[in-house]
């Protein structure tokens, strides 16, 4: 590994790369051995909780991450287990579902950017505006000369935000129809998560190769420098949160925040 490379380099998009999401193990594990991999991903979740509130006290930054996936990857799940811990005042969940009447009586970045987060704290997207040329583009919700355009709109909607202060990454949860089927089964048998189950979810497993096009469209045209996307083997859920937080711990740790100095002498204050 060349200076500075991390293990997670490699699933880091290029810009304009050609992608083959086929030729991704969904299954990878990086080689990492288990145990001490689950011991360091505690630390790493640990220090996430550290930097978000220097990342408030210094009041400069925001992050945004955006996780994307076919239904029963694990966003839910990552949520859970990489964010749970952090400050509930510092971090906010935006869960996208289709377009409302008034949503879709604006343009589709309307409802993303009035949910972006504020300083000091991480919004996490659960499904996003990658939506919009995801489902959108596989169903033809809107026509082609429209959606084709939505790629560079982005980009220049995310170096808006990064320009501003909010930086971005981006997760793609990648797994494979055999264990996304293996999901469907588990929460099918369990009267405790069949509700996490809608039929409706087996029309888009129907147009796995449409959706798999459609990803590979938008990692490639929208990893940039500054918005990069990841494509995360999912099913090892130790190495998807491994993973995941090196990746936000690293950015967070590059921003070289500080704490503000008081304008007061603490030492000269005396309390009764
Ligand atoms: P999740 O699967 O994320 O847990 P749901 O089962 O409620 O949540 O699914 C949300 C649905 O909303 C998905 O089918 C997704 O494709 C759809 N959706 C999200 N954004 C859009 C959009 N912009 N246009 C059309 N459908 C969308």
């Amino acid at each position: 590994m060349a200076p500075n490379m991390s293990f997670y380099d490699r699933f880091r998009i290029r810009h304009g790369s050609a992608v083959d999401l086929s030729a991704i193990p969904t299954d990878d594990d990086g080689n990492l051995d288990q145990k001490a991999t689950q011991e360091a991903t505690t630390k790493l979740i640990e220090r996430i909780v550290e930097l978000q509130e220097l990342m408030y006290a210094e009041g400069k930054h925001s992050l945004l991450i955006v996780l994307q996936a076919m239904d029963a990857a694990g966003k839910d799940s990552v949520i859970r287990n990489v964010f749970g811990p952090v400050n509930a005042q510092g971090l906010n969940i935006a869960s996208f579902k289709a377009p409302s009447a008034i949503e879709l009586a604006h343009d589709y970045l309307w409802r993303i950017h009035s949910v972006a987060p504020r300083k000091g704290t991480i919004t996490i997207f659960n499904r996003s505006h990658y939506e919009d040329v995801l489902v959108v583009r596989v169903k033809s919700l809107v026509p082609e000369h429209r959606w084709s355009k939505r790629y560079e709109h982005i980009n220049q909607f995310e170096q808006l935000l990064e320009d501003e202060g909010t930086h971005i990454v981006k997760f793609y949860l990648h797994i494979s129809p055999e264990y996304q089927k293996r999901q469907f089964m588990q929460r099918l048998e369990d009267p405790k998560k069949q509700w996490k189950f809608n039929p409706k979810d087996l029309d888009d497993r129907a147009l796995w190769p449409e959706f798999q096009r459609a990803y590979e469209a938008a990692l490639s045209k929208c990893s940039t420098d500054y918005s990069p996307w990841y494509v995360v083997p999912a099913e090892k859920k130790w190495f998807r949160n491994h993973l995941i937080a090196s990746v936000i711990v690293d950015l967070l740790e590059s921003l070289d925040m500080r704490y503000p100095k008081p304008d007061f002498d603490p030492s000269s204050i005396h309390i009764d």
